[in-house]
């Protein structure tokens, strides 16, 4: 902590007054499932963005100053005449977060804000929401704005939404603010009810990997609003409110009444809620040793139906199989980012010695490998 205060002195002329932490995460299982009003089971990560920061209680204007300990000039951004489009993209995660609580009727003071995140970028990890809700859970404690976990949730989905412009669910945002460590967060993203659920990997003898391909994604563009769209239109068609509402036994007739793409998206969420489901009881049933065939069925459904899968990824699941995992998926948005792999912690370096040959002999960029352990949720440091 001592450095990051030390930059952040150097940066802005002063100490900060405070230094607060959000987790990435990672999604054990429930993909696309959460605008899909689905369940998601994520679970927060080891990785977090970091922020130091100090309110700056000057009249107008209100500036806000931001940083990242990954390099770039001190951007800033003027809280009275806030754009997106004015700010430098990275900088939208953390001026997103103001301008939601603007919306929500609050008048914010300026601020110096220092990032230094070991979420990596992109990789499917949500380094984005870990940023978005390290700095709301900041700005709700230190100006004692009173909002609630939940309430903090959909307010960082807010910014990302409708200032940062990505279309995406509530999942990462509630895995960030909700989680605790050791645990899985059982989340149904209609209701917002969530629940921990045991994840005792450690305990167990086991790690999850995670392969990151390197092979970027991005969720602000083309393919995820399409994905969005073919969901929402498989809804309509079927008559009911979100696809949360068909269950499994409903497929024959949505194959009847649905074109073949739009059935095969469908398929994909539909049965992909019922994993999320068969994947709790599994756990609390037999422990996370068991839900390895259910990772991989998630995977094929990823790939084969709704389409969100690379070779990359592909082989990174395989691969990890061949060298005796107990199940593996791809995890996040898609195309592109990471794969995950469940293993015994006596296999973890042949799986991750046999992904990284077939990735050279593949030709493919050297993926990142590291294990995650279930941490806690945002928290003040
Ligand atoms: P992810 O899956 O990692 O959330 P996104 O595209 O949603 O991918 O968000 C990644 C973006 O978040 C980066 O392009 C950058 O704008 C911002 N970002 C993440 N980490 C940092 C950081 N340490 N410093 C500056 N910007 C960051
Ligand atoms: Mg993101």
């Amino acid at each position: 902590m001592s450095t990051m205060n030390e930059s952040f002195a150097a940066l802005f002329g002063h100490a900060p007054d405070g230094c607060f932490a959000a987790p990435g995460r990672v999604n054990l299982i429930g993909e696309h499932t959460d605008y899909n009003d689905g369940y998601v089971l994520p679970f927060a990560i080891d990785r977090v963005a970091r922020i130091a920061v100090k309110i700056r209680h000057s009249a107008e204007p209100r500036t806000l100053r931001v940083a990242s300990t990954m390099g770039g000039d001190v951007i800033e951004v003027d809280l009275g005449t806030l754009v997106a489009e004015d700010v430098t993209p990275w900088a939208r995660y953390i001026a997103g977060v103001f301008w939601a609580f603007e919306q929500k009727g609050f008048t914010l003071p300026g601020a110096d804000i220092l990032l230094d995140s070991t979420v990596p970028i992109g990789a499917g990890l949500s380094s984005s929401a870990a940023i978005e809700c390290s700095v709301a859970l900041a700005l709700n404690e230190m100006l004692h704005l009173g909002l609630g976990r939940e309430e903090l949730v959909l307010l960082c989905q807010n910014a990302e939404n409708n200032f940062v412009g990505a279309p995406t669910g509530t999942l990462d945002q509630s895995a960030s603010l909700l989680s605790t460590a050791d645990h899985a967060l059982f989340l149904d993203c209609r209701t917002r009810e969530s629940r921990q659920v045991n994840l005792p990997l450690e305990a167990e003898g086991l790690q999850i990997l995670v392969i990151d391909t390197r092979v970027s994604h991005a969720h602000d563009s083309g393919g995820y609003k399409e994905l969005v769209e073919a969901c929402t239109r498989g809804a309509r068609e079927l008559g009911v409110p979100a696809l949360r509402d068909v269950g499994p036994e409903r497929l024959p007739e949505a194959k009847q009444r649905l074109h073949p793409d739009i059935y095969r998206r469908v398929r994909h969420i539909v049965t992909e809620n019922q994993r999320v489901l068969d994947t709790i009881e599994q756990l609390d049933a037999s422990g996370p040793a068991a839900i390895g065939d259910l990772l991989l069925a998630s995977h094929a459904s990823m790939r084969d139906d709704f389409g969100i899968s690379c070779e990359e990824l592909d082989l990174a699941v395989d691969a990890a199989m061949a060298a005796g995992a107990l199940g593996a998926r791809m995890t996040g948005g898609g195309f592109g980012g990471s794969a995950i792999a469940l293993v015994e912690s006596s296999q973890a370096q042949a799986v991750s010695e046999r992904v990284l040959k077939d990735f050279a002999e593949a030709g493919y960029t050297t993926p990142e490998i590291f294990a995650v352990v279930p941490g806690p949720g945002a928290q003040k440091l």
